[in-house]
This record gives C-alpha cells, sequence and structure tokens, in this order.
C-alpha cells in the first residue's frame, strides 16, 4: 500500500522536479522510477570522516518482532524485503546479531543502555529504567541534536523510563486503518498502523527548525501480523502471514526512504535498523516471543546506512549484540559512548572489513536472558539464558526439578534443533560456567524502580498479545 500509495501520487519526475525546486542540488535523473536512493557513492574514508561531519542526522528503526532470517539479505528464499535488503546491500549489514532478551522492554533496556539484561535490572513487567542510567538520547541532546522518538510499543513507555533525553517522546494516537488493511485484517481494531506513525515522523522533518536531529521510531505493525492485499504474496498460515507483514513493513520503511530523499535528507541521514528479539514457529512448540531464548526468538538484523552508498556493502560477519549497536553509532557520529558497558563498539571491525582486511575471527560471548515469570505478580523469577560462542549456543532454562541444559552447533544444525549436551560435557561446562557468572551479576545502578500498571495499560498491553494476569 505504501509503495503504490508512493508511486501513484508521486512519479519520479515529478519527485525529480520537487528536489530541484528545494534547491537540494541532486539531478532528478538519479531518482529513477523505483529507485529511492539518491545517495552519492561512499568510501572507507567518508566512514571515518563521519565523526568529523557537523551536518550528520541520525534515524534509529526498531522493527519490532523482526526475526533476522526472514529478510532475503539475511538469507531467505522469499522475497520478504527489498528495501531493507537494497539498504543493507549498499551499507553495513552484520550477519550475526543477538538481541539481549526475547521480550520487547527488557531487551529494549539493554539496547539503549549496553548493558545486559542482569545488569540493568530490567527483568519484570512493572520495572523502570532508572533515572541514573546514560541513555544515548541524552547524549545526543548534548551534543545539540533535536531528539525525537514515536514509538507504537507500550512497553517502551515514558512511565518505564524510555523518554530519558528525547524532547518529543511519544504514542501517536492510532488512525483508522486503510480499508485495503482492514480488509485483510477484519479483526484488527482502529489502533492505527505504522504508517500513521511515519505520517507523524515526517511532519516532523517538514516542521522541525534548523540544525541536526536524531529520531528513533519504534515500528510494531509486525508484532501485530498486519499486511494489507498488496502484500499478502506468501499464504495463510501464521508463519505465511508473519512473511506478509514483513512484506507491508518494508514498503512502510520503503517510504520513508523515498519522502527522504524528496526532503534532500537521505545525504545527511544515517538510517540504523535492529529488533528487540525474533520470533518463533512451533519450532520446539512455542509460538511467538518472550517466552524463551533460542535462535528464532533472539537472532534479529543490524543494519547501517550511511548518507552515501558504499559499493559493495560490507558484511560483518562476527558475533554481534544489540549492546553495541549505540557504542557503534555514537562512535561513527564522534560521540562517545557511556564508559564501564557491556557493549563496545564495532567501528574499528566495520571499517577494517570494508577495507577488505579480515579481522580477527570474534570469538565473543553474547547474551540473551529472559525471566519467564516477568509479567507474573509476586512469582519468582524462572530465568533462561543463552550464551551465544562462536558456532555455539548453550541454553540454560530454570526447572521445578533443576536446572535444563542445552547445547546447539549451527555448524552442522543451522535451525539449532538437536541437543548436543550429552555428547560435548566438556564445552557444556565451560559455557555454563560464563552463564552462572553472568547470573550472578548485579543491576549496575541498584534495583530498579517499579510502579503498578493501572488498569487502561494492562488492557493496552493485554491487546498485543501479552498474558499478564
Ligand atoms: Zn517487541
Amino acid at each position: 500500500m505504501a509503495r503504490r500509495r508512493f508511486r501513484n501520487r508521486w512519479p519520479w519526475w515529478f519527485a525529480g522536479v520537487l528536489l530541484l525546486v528545494a534547491g537540494g542540488g541532486f539531478v532528478a535523473g538519479l531518482l529513477g522510477p523505483g529507485h529511492w536512493d539518491d545517495r552519492p557513492r561512499g568510501s572507507v574514508e567518508d566512514i571515518e570522516r563521519l565523526a568529523r561531519r557537523d551536518d550528520v542526522n541520525l534515524l534509529f528503526i526498531v522493527i519490532d518482532t523482526l526475526r533476522a532470517e526472514r529478510l532475503g539479505s539475511y538469507g531467505y528464499e522469499r522475497d520478504t524485503s527489498p528495501a531493507l535488503d537494497r539498504v543493507a546491500a549498499s551499507g553495513v549489514r552484520f550477519a550475526r546479531h543477538l538481541a539481549q532478551s526475547s521480550w520487547t522492554k527488557s531487551s529494549m533496556a539493554s539496547l539503549w543502555t549496553g548493558y545486559y539484561p542482569a545488569r540493568t535490572g530490567v527483568t519484570r513487567y512493572d520495572d523502570i529504567i532508572p533515572s541514573a542510567a546514560r541513555m544515548p538520547a541524552e547524549i545526543l541532546k548534548e551534543a545539540g541534536f533535536q531528539t525525537v522518538g514515536l514509538y507504537r510499543n507500550g512497553w517502551v513507555a515514558p512511565t518505564f523510563g524510555f523518554d530519558q533525553g528525547f524532547d518529543v517522546y511519544q504514542h501517536p494516537a492510532g488512525r483508522p486503518l486503510p480499508p485495503a488493511v482492514r480488509m485483510a485484517n477484519p479483526t484488527l481494531s482502529n489502533k492505527g498502523t505504522d504508517e500513521g506513525l511515519v505520517e507523524n515522523a515526517l511532519e516532523f522533518l517538514r516542521t522541525r527548525s534548523t540544525g541536526r536531529w536524531f529520531l528513533y521510531l519504534h515500528l510494531m505493525d509486525l508484532h501485530e501480523y498486519l499486511y494489507d492485499e498488496e502484500s499478502a504474496l506468501f499464504g495463510s498460515s501464521y508463519s505465511d502471514i508473519y512473511d506478509n507483514s514483513i512484506r507491508w513493513t518494508d514498503g512502510v520503511v520503503e517510504s520513508l526512504l523515498w519522502s527522504l530523499a524528496r526532503l534532500g535528507l537521505l545525504s545527511s541521514t544515517l538510517v540504523v535498523v535492529t529488533s528487540d528479539h525474533g520470533e518463533a514457529f512451533l519450532e520446539r512448540g512455542f509460538e511467538g516471543h518472550a517466552r524463551e531464548v533460542y535462535r528464532e526468538s533472539t537472532e534479529v538484523p543490524f543494519v547501517i546506512a550511511f548518507p552515501f552508498r558504499l559499493e559493495p556493502g560490507v558484511v560483518v560477519t562476527g558475533r554481534t549484540r544489540n549492546v553495541d549497536v549505540w557504542p557503534t553509532v555514537l562512535d561513527l557520529l564522534g560521540l562517545a559512548p557511556p564508559e564501564g558497558i557491556d557493549g563496545r563498539s564495532l567501528r574499528a571491525e566495520l571499517l577494517a572489513t570494508a577495507r577488505g582486511e579480515h579481522p580477527a575471527r570474534s570469538e565473543e560471548i553474547a547474551i540473551a536472558d529472559l525471566d519467564r515469570t516477568w509479567g507474573q505478580r509476586g512469582k519468582e523469577p524462572s530465568r533462561t539464558i543463552a550464551v551465544a560462542n562462536g558456532r555455539l549456543r548453550y541454553v540454560r532454562s530454570d526447572q521445578p526439578e533443576g536446572p535444563l541444559e542445552q547445547l546447539f552447533d549451527a555448524s552442522d544444525d543451522p535451525r539449532e534443533l538437536r541437543d548436543r549436551s550429552a555428547e560435548q560435557p566438556g564445552t557444556v561446562a565451560r559455557l555454563a560456567e560464563t552463564a552462572e557468572a553472568y547470573a550472578e551479576s548485579e543491576p549496575v545502578w541498584g534495583e530498579p524502580p517499579t510502579r503498578e500498571l493501572d488498569e487502561l495499560e494492562l488492557k493496552l498491553l493485554r491487546a498485543l498479545g501479552y498474558a499478564i494476569p
């Protein structure tokens, strides 16, 4: 819908004329039909120079519930994500990227702060990110950016501490669903779509004052499996509809990129795309997320597009994590990330890969962690912790009869369905030690503040499919 609407209303020649009128200095011919990409070609030196530029804006897109391996650029056989694939192919794609939880609030707290869940302490439904946390929006605001966040998931609401550093932080009011969406999703209520959120974002970009900006968009249609008839390409099973919804969301992102090009902003904007967790489709008897931390729920995309095209794009194959996202982005922009955090900047690795050097293969440990009783008032935590190391993933889950330990090896079992723990007791013991040391780490700001959710919030979160008593 998004793509079709744009093509109908804004044929390429009209977009080109607009750009010339706007004095953006672009050549109209660069915007051929189907090509939003008007960025100049760039080099490794241009990536290095970003830190010294004072005109670069930042667009940070979180696509809630996006499982990496369902994107074409991550090897999926279906054409679910042509626009995101194009972004990845002309920028940097991190091929093995782990989210730190499979539940939005805990995962997003780690993404923003650069600390693992045990260190943020934000693991339960009523936990709040403490004000002592140093958030990227605070750093960007101090550096002179206008900071705007638009979200449609209640778990990242200001009342949970996620608005720190934002000049504007809003959950835009839902608009009536477009008829084509309503027809394909008869059970949906009129609580808006990501198209509405993007409209709000464009309103900000059109009316903003001069100066640099940081815009965070938290897209939510995929979480709700929303799609329209044009993106209904892959069938009607639960898993097919998820793919349809990725295609829809990809179209929403593409329409946003077109708009940035039209506003003359694409060549001065760093675009970052990632997700808070994946989604399971009965691989092990579970559907959805926020219940376990196996690969299908925690391996997410991480893609950076520069204000210029890289040809070819860069693929970083070493293990990376959501706690590394902000140290990397801030470092690219010449800003210092907070000290002592669990995440690290991937800038050096990125530059080395872009130069064609092969950085030492990273055997870095990556952890995902979930308290499975996060939504149950008064219940003792029931933790499941995954330790990814190379091609191995160790998963330890609390059970009434004692912890269940599993070991998976993606080198000959890419879906990680065969438990190897009995075959490799030495490896299990080594990774169990890592998990144990991690489990004993304390929240850096002490136990987080909490608050009771009111009935309206509970209703909204239940409407998202979360089973909160
Ligand atoms: Zn989520």
